[in-house]
């Protein structure tokens, strides 16, 4: 795929500037971390950089979709995941994309299972039935990928507790 079709299937997590430096997390088969500073670029992937995952990053943000972050610090996420917070919608959307491509890509199931942690503690704050009803949606699909793990039933007795919660 290149940079457009990147950035059009919505496979451009987050961007932020920072001074004149672009940073930028794009998911593919593997998530890769894009740097562009002025005509140099690098990114995670095996092609280093000059490649579509930073030509994705900068479609993203000559369209305007980026944070501005002070400071700096190697590839942003940092930056990306505080200013995320702060926009809780769009850290609920971006976390929801990263768990759907933990479960097609994770052989593991260790970043699925990270990812749902996250997603719990943000139910615990906004506890949303169309929110509850996603998650356990992909918990199921995490059950079936992993039927016998500690963590599957860990999870799924976790999220039990905040069903029940947010109806009581
Ligand atoms: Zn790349």
């Amino acid at each position: 795929m290149d940079g457009e079709g990147l950035y059009y299937s919505g496979r451009v997590l987050w961007v932020v500037k920072s001074g004149d430096r672009l940073y930028g997390k794009v998911l593919e088969d593997y998530p890769y971390y894009v740097e562009v500073d002025g005509d140099s670029s690098f990114c995670t992937c095996p092609r280093g950089g000059n490649c579509e995952h930073v030509r994705a990053v900068e479609i993203a943000y000559e369209r305007g979709f980026y944070f501005d972050c002070p400071g700096e610090e190697p590839f942003g996420e940092g930056c990306a995941y505080s200013m995320l917070n702060s926009v809780p919608e769009l850290r609920w959307k971006v976390l929801l994309r990263e768990l759907e491509h933990a479960l097609e890509t994770d052989e593991s199931g260790s970043d699925a299972a990270k990812l749902f942690y996250e997603a719990f503690k943000l139910l615990e704050k906004d506890p949303e039935g169309r929110k509850l009803k996603r998650i356990e949606v992909l918990l199921d699909e995490y059950s079936a990928l992993f039927p016998d793990y500690a963590v599957t039933e860990r999870l799924k007795s976790e999220f039990q507790r905040l069903r029940i919660r947010s109806v009581g």
